[in-house]
């Protein structure tokens, strides 16, 4: 039923009404329609509720979500890269497995290099909402997606508890594809001219589990940008807090570091607005950017005071 869910929303994808705005905490306000466009000028708010994405506990199960990597992605390791068996993506889906007791968030075994999956290079994003989570390499980039965004993940959720305070988005899909494109990637023995691939792992993951940006200038693996050569392999206290707070607390409280934001066009149906699809770009140059349905609808860039001695 849930795969006639998204073969309904893919067919309707470009009428599909809803939008959804992940933004970053402390810019939040100041989301501009200069850079919106058309989409600025038919839509509305429809609802203002922060609110926070997460997977059900359903979904997670009592394995956690099985991810999978692309073939061509496990081409990329090396045997150094390999720690106690487990290859990158898996060290990376432990660290935010050890994150939290009472959950398993992910199913290790799926992201084995036994079980990779046939490597995608689909030239539309949307193509990717199939019925497997994945991790993939992309040669050749999207044309609507920033050249810059050394990662992306996109996600598709549902509307929960639409127009109250408990609104939040429910997960029901999300895969991260990685820029090799644009950039060179290294993990244990990299060149100087290359991104950690571990850490962009680390933090696509923690989108793909629900986790907007953290401040520019908090110490936490979801800052919106990652500089060349920089290592972040381990989640921080920030991280720590954010992902207990989301899938441990009782009640389906706003989380202050997260929003999100439904745009619903004047024209809508409601009834055609409870799934949102999103995209979060991981940017090398510190830019913020959020995109939805195709479309910029926020961005703001990394500004000198942000940094924070030591953390480069
Ligand atoms: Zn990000």
């Amino acid at each position: 039923m849930l795969s006639n869910f998204i073969q309904y929303f893919q067919k309707f994808t470009p009428f599909l009404l809803a939008g959804l705005m992940v933004a970053c905490n402390e810019d939040y306000s100041s989301l501009s329609n200069e850079t919106n466009g058309n989409a600025g000028a038919q839509s509305r708010k429809s609802s203002s509720s922060a609110s926070s994405m997460k997977w059900s506990s359903n979904s997670l199960g009592s394995s956690g979500l099985k991810v999978y990597v692309s073939q061509d992605l496990i081409d990329e390791f090396q045997p150094v890269d390999y720690k106690d068996d487990l290859n990158p993506v898996q060290q990376m889906l432990s660290e935010w497995n050890n994150s939290l007791d009472e959950y398993t968030l992910f199913d290790i075994d799926s992201a084995s290099d036994e079980n990779a999956l046939g490597s995608l290079q689909h030239v539309d994003l949307i193509n990717y909402n199939d019925n497997i989570l994945g991790i993939y390499k992309h040669e050749d980039w999207f044309e609507d997606v920033s050249n810059s965004a050394l990662a992306i993940t996109q996600f598709f959720g549902k509307r929960i508890n639409i127009g109250t305070e408990y609104e939040y988005l429910e997960l029901i899909h999300a895969d991260i594809i990685i820029n090799y494109k644009e950039f060179s990637f290294g993990i244990s023995d990299k060149s100087i001219e290359q991104y950690d691939l571990s850490s962009v792992i680390l933090h696509e993951l923690g989108h793909f589990l629900g986790l907007g940006h953290s401040g520019y200038s908090d110490i936490s693996v979801m800052v919106p940008y990652l500089d060349i050569e920089v290592e972040k392999r381990e989640l921080f206290e920030y991280d720590l807090d954010v992902i207990s707070d989301l899938y441990q607390r009782e009640n389906q409280q706003a989380l202050s570091s997260f929003s999100i934001s439904s745009v619903t066009h004047k024209d809508s149906a409601n009834k055609n607005s409870e799934i949102v699809q999103g995209i979060i770009e991981l940017q090398s140059n510190g830019n913020c950017r959020h995109i939805i349905d195709g479309k910029l609808v926020h961005e703001h860039k990394k500004k000198p005071g942000h940094f924070r001695p030591g953390l480069h």
